[in-house]
């Protein structure tokens, strides 16, 4: 049996779905909410009447989805894949911040809005304050009750992003999305987020399941049919980029993003929209990198791009 816990959050999203799962006395529950007050009243009062579930699967760690993690420590098994541990811990370290700093001040973006975008990181701390994870890995198989869920590694939108196969159905985290199209940043150099996304939507395509139940929005059934429109959003996406390259001959990081047609004008997104702008842009120019479209030309103080010749 499948609960669906709608907890409300603001944004075009409304609420991040919950996914309670039974069978017998025993339950799963996937993803958690964000650490808001009106979410913690919500899950609390959920808790009180159905008790605890007897594994937590955080999909990924964003705070809508491990945001009420530290309600289950003591009580029940808390899993989150062994990627997405690594990815988290190297986020939280001194290392990463230097690193992307660095980067990110190289392609050009301000520093004043650089500044802004590492300063939310000891939030994250509280909401893993004391919780005591355990990890899965790619093909684990949770047990509950008689039934089984299969763990999914699809990295792309985080690193370390899980969905879980259950009969025929797969829960996608914020993997595949009805409604919006998931962000892919680059937060990590060694990465190539965007070509590990697209391979796990092939995956996910792959399985021929009948219904995907997403952390945002409705059920929903056609998923090759959303797959390839995901993937026509970033070829579109990849074409614009090698445009704005060729147009200025060499252009940095700052120079692409600022340019692309996002749904506003650059100067007219928020702050965390231009966080979300910069690394999607950023995860597209590594992709044209690695496929050799276009060249990095990296003098440590400043990178840009050209086309390759
Ligand atoms: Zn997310």
């Amino acid at each position: 049996m499948i609960f669906t816990l709608k907890l409300p959050m603001q944004g075009p999203l409304k609420y991040i779905n919950a996914y309670l799962v039974k069978d017998n006395e025993e339950s799963i529950l996937i993803d958690t909410g964000l650490p808001t007050q009106e979410d913690l009243i919500a899950l609390t009062n959920y808790l009180k009447v159905n008790g605890y579930p007897s594994f937590v699967v955080v999909t990924h760690y964003h705070p809508d989805h491990i945001g009420l993690v530290r309600l289950f420590k003591d009580r029940s098994n808390i899993l989150i894949s062994d990627r997405e541990f690594e990815y988290i811990t190297y986020l939280m370290s001194e290392e990463y911040e230097k690193e992307m700093r660095q980067y990110f001040l190289a392609n050009g973006f301000p520093d004043e809005f650089i500044q802004k975008m590492f300063k939310n990181r000891s939030r994250f701390n509280e909401i893993i304050d004391s919780v005591n994870f355990n990890t899965v890995k790619d093909g684990d198989v949770v047990k509950f009750g008689q039934r089984q869920m299969r763990v999914l590694l699809t990295p792309g939108h985080t690193m370390g992003h899980i969905c879980l196969a259950y009969d025929k159905v797969v829960f996608c985290g914020d993997h595949i999305l009805q409604d919006i199209t998931p962000n892919i940043s680059l937060l990590r150099l060694e990465d190539n987020p965007l070509k590990a996304y697209l391979e796990s939507l092939d995956r996910i395509e792959r399985l021929s399941v009948e219904q995907l139940y997403p952390a945002h929005g409705e059920p929903f059934k056609d998923v090759s049919k959303r797959v390839e429109e995901i993937k026509e959003h970033h070829k579109r996406r990849l074409e614009e980029i090698k445009n704005i390259i060729s147009v200025l001959r060499r252009a940095n990081g700052f120079d692409i993003a600022s340019r692309i047609s996002w749904y506003k004008k650059w100067d007219e997104l928020s702050t965390f929209d231009k966080q979300l702008a910069m690394g999607e842009t950023l995860s597209h120019i590594k992709y044209l990198v690695e496929e050799g479209v276009i060249r990095e030309i990296n003098n440590t103080n400043s990178i840009y791009y050209t086309i390759s010749s």
